[in-house]
């Protein structure tokens, strides 16, 4: 199937309230454009560079999502647009994220990355680190920031019991922070579900997927 087809047969099956983040990290800006021409509005990048790069070559009424690991050094070079930063995990980026964006006289939204794997390949903080943060003076003095919501990656695996528990902790984790709001603390977003098991996550109650391959095909990270 095209991008195309595959984009509106995913989007033909989703609930109106989830989200739907189109990845289209290593993929060229023509197949970026075969997406936008489709209607999709939103795009997913997990490198800040590549993004950068795709940002200037695309339409201006995108929405770009980071959705990789953060590094502080680089948050400079997509303050000026980026709309939603997924994976933040730590309090320090956040700090480097207001500064980013202050230089913009923007408010930069971000949701906290709650590490909900059982591998070690994943980042994120605790629900307790997360509950911690909100709550902090240091937090709410960060006027260019908006915490929105929360983002989680479920283990890589076949097991989809282990999974659905997974899930599960992010959404009880959001229930039990969503409580805490602030001045800059709102939380309205559950980044979780891929590819691979979105349907699990929209029915765990995901509001925002992010989905890659089963739009734009497989990645080859070999060119
Ligand atoms: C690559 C990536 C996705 C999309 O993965 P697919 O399996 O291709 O849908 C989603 N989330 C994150 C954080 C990613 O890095």
């Amino acid at each position: 199937m095209s991008i195309q087809q595959n984009l509106l047969h995913i989007k033909s099956k989703l609930p109106e309230h989830v989200t739907l983040v189109a990845v289209s990290k290593t993929k060229p800006v023509s197949d970026l454009m075969e997406a936008y021409n489709a209607g999709q509005r939103i795009f997913g990048e997990n490198k800040i560079q590549e993004m950068v790069d795709k940002y200037e070559d695309m339409p201006k009424d995108i929405e770009w999502h980071m959705i990789g690991h953060v590094q502080r050094n680089k948050v400079k070079h997509m303050a000026e647009f980026v709309s939603l930063i997924h994976g933040v995990d730590n309090f320090k980026l956040l700090k480097e994220i207001n500064k980013q964006a202050k230089k913009h006289n923007r408010i930069i939204n971000c949701l906290l990355q709650i590490k909900i794997a059982s591998e070690d390949s994943k980042f994120g903080m605790s629900p307790n680190e997360a509950s911690e943060i909100i709550q902090s003076k240091a937090l709410s003095e960060l006027q260019h920031i908006k915490v929105v919501g929360l983002m989680g990656m479920a283990t890589f695996t076949n097991n989809t019991n282990l999974v659905e528990k997974e899930f599960t902790l992010l959404k009880t984790t959001f229930d039990n922070l969503k409580e805490l709001q602030t001045v800059n603390c709102k939380l309205q977003t559950i980044s979780m579900g891929m590819s691979g098991d979105y349907q699990l996550a929209i029915d765990c109650g995901s509001n925002m997927i992010r989905v890659g391959s089963s739009i734009f095909g497989e990645r080859n990270y070999n060119n």
